[in-house]
């Protein structure tokens, strides 16, 4: 920033200053007034901080005002509870939400750094693994966006996600200390807390009971503003940290014991100390169990006590509070709010009932067994000692009302339980928390048609044919002001330009009009170049972090997402590999230059993730350095997935890779980022693929491999790897050079588990089904990216049909057949 003027601030200058002195000022006053530093000194970092400084006293006034104009209209809020919000960074949204994007562009000019060099220093905000809490944070956007009076209740993790880097290929796993700075964007509430009480033993009055609980700890409020976009509505994200209590122990203290009294305070504080990092799988600890109950219990108190001032009654609960429950992580809400309203305030159970049926609603994240949530009864029983007998006592009116329906239908019964009765052993019975959820909302959603549709066909079956009105689907989307407006600005310009303005932000639908110039060749030159700068950007990163060149003309592969067997980053191995293979031995015909990009973390237990990631690294230093393919191919790794490397990534793609196993995959949200910004796809029918194909036409995407009832169909049959291993010549070679060591040579038998995996324990994912379709598909790319008109116009036609992929469409959705309150 060039501070020349600044002598300026201190004159009392005559002329009124022009809006972006304005702002010139403002941000030499926070750093003077509020960093402390002198401007002509200032480093980056302070500049960062100085810029969050005027945009979050913006952001405070407008939340005030959002806030007032609720409590005065008394109106109805949707409460959005999630375990993750996968938010990263919040300046470059902040100053787009409050109009002030292109003014501060301006006022960081050369010699100085540009906004986009300040706006580096900010540590992303990484409170989720993956796709459900990056797709947390979308909804928030959407929700303040659309005009609802929304909040987010989560945890403040002083560690979230942890940071990736690679030692010798392999994945090396960083605490990622976020909050170690202070975040500039948070507003600690220091008047608001709640005591969360864990263990000790209940004594029951008839329906409600007194809890007696051994444990307390207190749930801190930090909030962050969620600016929408368009309106001055400001939402909030309420996280909890965990604290000690603070009149207890002071005993401990006051006998100079200070050892013992941190240890006591650590064993509070930790409730809320770390993210767990596993996704798609359950964690299943009591650490985690803790965790969930202690933001659920302080979100549902808040909701309550705001509820209580509001309108000094609960009988009404329901007409003013809905909430909905992000995957089952805080499914005990469900016996919490049951606990606070009959226990607390007095509420008869059959009236607390009836509200919670109407005021909760469950979204399902996927059908994988592994990932259903189940806890021990006899952990509940001694964390939760008043939840367990709340959740058995609405197993059993639940029960009566299935035998009612379905008198002597045992089977059915054992099935739909809350509990799994372990095979009638006491340590064994488990709660599942997905029955839990649905018995105790009005609304179950999947997240794609497909998912929605495998939902009440298989893991909900019982369930839908009970309640067949209450499942619905919610295809996910993907908020456009980050994916689109603020991580391209170089198609978003374009996109202003031809669209005639800026509102296609707030109204993705208006991207249809783009069909129409898919056939004009200036356009097609001016997407092209669009996507040409944005490679270029991803080129230079690459270059600086990994030292390898890629060949920004080359064609860009990508598949960014966490590492799991069921999305397949495997294939796509293998596919390399065989093209590797192919350039070698001379029968590669028109293959067109690529540059193969992974990107992705593995949860740090996850053995075979770990191994996948190690793989790409090994074969990526055969093939770049290979003279006689690095013109050809070339494979990067870059590290640290996450949002800030998403939003420097999705722009720069030609091709989505989207390859799970038809029928693993719910929806994914990554797949909608790319197509949104002029990738093709080239996926499964899985997920929400199959919408992006109907939006698109089946001619602008390639789709390959087996559907959802031929991977059934071939599981039902037996499936034969070794079979298609023996009788594809360039599958077996694939397969043996990753088996042999050709990639390993320092340790010929790193990939046996691998090998083995595919060929001897079943190829569970199906990958060796799909393989020859798979590779044949990529020929076809190659043959399309080589005809670059046509290319071209196919990835306009993919921007042009990604409207209905706006989560504000989703968040409209919601509220329509969920919620039930009107959207702006
Ligand atoms: C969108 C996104 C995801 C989800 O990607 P999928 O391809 O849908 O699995 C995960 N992580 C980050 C950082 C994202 O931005």
């Amino acid at each position: 920033m060039n501070l020349s003027w600044s002598t300026r601030l201190m004159s009392n200058a005559v002329p009124p200053l022009s809006e972006s002195e304005q702002l010139r000022c403002a941000v030499e006053q926070k750093l003077v007034g509020t960093i402390a530093a002198e401007p002509t000194r200032a480093t980056r970092a302070d500049l960062y901080l100085a810029l969050s400084q005027v945009a979050r006293e913006q952001l405070a006034e407008r939340w005030v005002r959002t806030q007032n104009a609720d409590r005065n209209n008394k109106a109805r809020r949707i409460y959005y509870l999630s375990m993750e919000f996968l938010i990263g960074r919040a300046m470059n949204n902040a100053l787009s939400a409050i109009g002030l994007r292109d003014q501060t562009t301006a006022l960081f000019t050369p010699p100085g750094p540009s906004l986009e060099e300040v706006m580096e220093c900010e540590p992303d905000a990484a409170l989720g693994n993956g796709g459900l809490g990056r797709l947390a944070a979308c909804f928030l956007d959407s929700m303040a966006t659309v005009g609802l009076p929304s909040w987010g209740y989560g945890v403040r993790y002083e560690y979230g996600m942890f940071a990736q880097s690679i030692l010798n290929g392999q994945q090396v796993e960083k605490p990622e200390a976020w909050l170690q700075d202070r975040s500039p964007w948070e507003f600690p509430r220091a008047n608001k807390h709640h005591t969360v009480r864990f263990g000790g033993t209940c004594e029951h009055h008839g329906e409600w009971a007194e809890w007696h609980a051994a444990d307390s700890v207190e749930a801190k409020a930090f909030d962050y503003v969620i600016p929408g976009h368009g309106t001055d509505r400001v939402s909030t994200l309420r996280l909890w940290k965990a604290a000690a209590p603070s009149e207890i122990d002071l005993g401990a203290f006051n006998t100079g014991d200070y050892q013992r009294a941190a240890e006591f305070k650590n064993r509070f504080e930790n409730i809320s100390w770390v993210l767990y990092p596993n996704d798609s799988t359950s964690a299943g600890r009591e650490l985690r169990l803790r965790q969930e109950y202690f933001f659920v219990s302080a979100s549902l108190q808040d909701i309550l006590e705001r509820h209580q001032a509001e309108h000094g009654t609960f009988s009404n609960l329901a007409e003013h509070v809905a909430i909905h429950l992000n995957d089952t992580h805080p499914a005990i809400s469900v016996a919490e709010l049951m606990r606070l309203l009959v226990d607390d305030h007095a509420m008869p159970w059959a009236a607390a009932w009836d509200q919670c049926r109407r005021i909760f609603s469950y979204t399902n994240h996927t059908l994988m067994p592994e990932a259903l949530e189940t806890w021990k009864v006899t952990l509940i029983q001694r964390v939760l000692p008043r939840h367990i007998l709340i959740i058995y006592r609405i197993n059993q009116e639940f029960l009566d009302e299935v035998v009612r329906l379905y008198p002597g239908d045992i089977d059915l019964m054992r099935r739909v339980s809350l509990i799994d009765d372990g095979g009638g052993h006491d340590k064994d019975k488990r709660v599942r928390m997905a029955n839990l959820c649905i018995v105790g909302s009005h609304r179950v959603n999947g997240v794609s048609q497909l998912h929605s549709d495998l939902m009440v066909q298989t893991i909900f079956a019982d369930f839908a044919r009970l309640y067949p009105e209450r499942f619905h689907n919610k295809t996910n989307g993907v908020t456009p002001r980050r994916w689109l407006a603020q991580a391209n600005p170089a198609l978003s310009t374009l996109l202003d330009d031809k669209l005639g303005g800026k509102d296609w932000r707030l109204d993705l639908d208006r991207l249809q009009e783009l069909r129409a110039s898919a056939d004009d060749a200036a356009f097609r030159t001016a997407f092209a170049a669009a996507k040409r700068g944005n490679k270029l950007r991803l080129a230079n990163y690459v270059a600086r972090e990994l030292a390898v060149n890629l060949d920004p003309d080359s064609l860009f592969d990508v598949q960014v997402k966490r590492i799991h067997e069921y999305k397949r980053q495997l294939l796509n191995v293998l596919h390399v590999i065989t093209r590797y293979n192919a350039l070698l031995d001379g029968s590669a015909r028109d293959y067109a230059p690529r540059s193969v990009i992974f990107a992705g973390k593995a949860a740090s237990s996850y053995h075979m993730a770990k191994q996948v990631i190690r793989l790409i690294h090994d074969v990526a230093a055969v093939v770049n350095n290979d003279p006689r393919t690095r013109d050809l191919l070339r494979v990067v790794f870059i590290p640290n997935y996450g949002v800030s490397i998403a939003e420097l990534i999705m722009p720069a793609a030609n091709l989505s890779e989207q390859i799970s196993t038809a029928g693993t995959e719910a929806s994914g949200t990554g797949n909608m980022k790319l197509s949104l910004n002029g990738a093709l796809t080239i996926g499964t029918e899985d997920g929400a693929n199959i919408e992006i194909r109907d939006n698109v036409g089946a001619e602008n995407i390639f789709i390959f491999g087996n559907n959802t009832a031929q991977v059934n169909a071939i599981r039902q049959a037996g499936h034969q790897p070794l079979a298609l291993y023996h009788g594809d010549p360039a599958l077996k070679e694939a397969l043996d050079r990753i088996d042999t060591g050709f990639f390993s040579p320092g340790e010929r038998s790193r990939y046996h588990d691998i090998f083995n995996c595919l060929l001897h324990y079943g190829d569970h994912y199906l990958l060796l089904a799909d393989y020859a379709d798979y590779v044949a598909t990529q020929g076809r790319v190659d043959a399309l990216y080589l005809n670059s008109d046509e290319w071209q116009r196919k990835a306009i036609i993919n921007v042009a049909g990604m409207g209905p992929f706006s989560a504000d469409r989703t968040i409209r959705d919601y509220a329509n057949d969920t919620w039930h309150i009107d959207t702006n």
